[in-house]
């Protein structure tokens, strides 16, 4: 029988394929703490007195981001603040929206839910009744990102984080590649810095942790979690890069870990030559960072007649 190769207790969690480890609950739980807290030394995300933002949506990465960035507020070496976004998908969101608030409410976390309705007069729901829009994740990404750097000024925030994990990198990652989109390929990184003081540095803790492993890690820790996935979830090219990356890691455990650190060490070389620096102008429109005289957020509401 299998037992904890650090404890040798014999109820075992996880079998890791990559590193041939079992481990226990408590000892699982203690790597993937220790793990985020070496990537953020590593990357020097945080800096004593930072006022993070933690963009919460209930899902199981961004409530493992702020539990462990918690500890870290327990220790008064930074304070937390967290938002939730209700792109208004009837059926779905709502549920997301009460687990965010009760974790922000349990930890004493200040947190507020933003609407797209109350951002852009307009919901998603509403967008997608429309008969020329351009797929429900393309205004969910681009309204989402207005809406979190806007709260990240209103809160105060020095820094984002977001729930990114080692899955979605990679998916990042070899999705530019293999469409050759070199520019977003530069934007790939563990901090996003911008030259506009309008946008806060945005910081991906999880970035070395599967997607699995944190699912297992919300489990273990008893955290109440949003399930459901989202009615307008579609067939996507990331979809299909995704699955690739999970049916390679079947015979090949360490393929995800192996593409980041890759990745990683050519990333300064790849910036150098691709990054586009432009400079930043105010949307005319509403005032926040643009390379255009419109905003991608405004550049659609104007599309959509809002
Ligand atoms: Fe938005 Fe749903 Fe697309 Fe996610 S899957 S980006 S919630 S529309
Ligand atoms: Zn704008």
């Amino acid at each position: 029988m299998v037992s904890c190769t650090k404890c040798g207790n014999p109820n075992v969690i996880i079998k890791r394929k990559a590193s041939g480890q079992a481990l226990c609950k408590d000892c699982f739980i203690e790597g993937i703490e220790k793990k985020v807290i070496q990537t953020i030394k590593k990357e020097k995300f945080l800096e004593k007195g930072d006022k993070v933002l933690v963009a919460l949506s209930g899902g199981k990465d961004s409530v493992v981001t702020l539990e462990i960035l918690n500890t870290y507020r327990e220790r008064r070496i930074i304070d937390l603040c967290a938002v939730t976004i209700d792109e208004g998908i009837a059926g779905y969101r709502h549920e997301g929206v009460e687990i965010a608030k009760a974790h922000a409410e349990r930890l004493g976390i200040p947190h507020k839910v933003v609407s797209f309705k109350e951002s852009f007069g307009i919901d998603l729901d509403e967008i997608m009744a429309h008969e020329n829009h351009r797929g429900s994740c393309t205004y969910c990404g681009v309204f989402r990102r207005w809406i979190i750097n806007r709260a990240a000024r209103e809160f105060g925030a020095s820094k984002i984080a977001t729930g990114h994990n080692l899955d979605d990198e990679t998916q990042a990652i070899l999705m530019n590649y293999l469409e050759g989109n070199t520019e977003n390929l530069a934007k790939i990184g563990p901090k996003t810095e911008s030259n506009s003081e309008l946008f806060t540095v945005k910081i991906k803790p999880l970035r070395e942790i599967p997607e699995k492993e944190i699912g297992l890690y919300a489990l273990a820790k008893g955290l109440d979690i949003h399930l459901a996935g989202c009615p307008y979830a579609q067939e996507s090219f990331r979809m299909e890069i995704s699955n690739i990356l999970k049916e390679l890691s079947k015979d090949h455990p360490t393929i995800m870990y192996s593409t980041l650190r890759g990745f990683d060490k050519i990333r300064p070389a790849i910036k150098e030559e691709f990054q586009s620096s432009f400079t930043f102008k105010n949307c005319e429109r509403c005032g926040e960072p643009s390379s255009n005289r419109l905003c991608r957020a405004c550049t659609f509401l104007e599309e959509l007649g809002h």
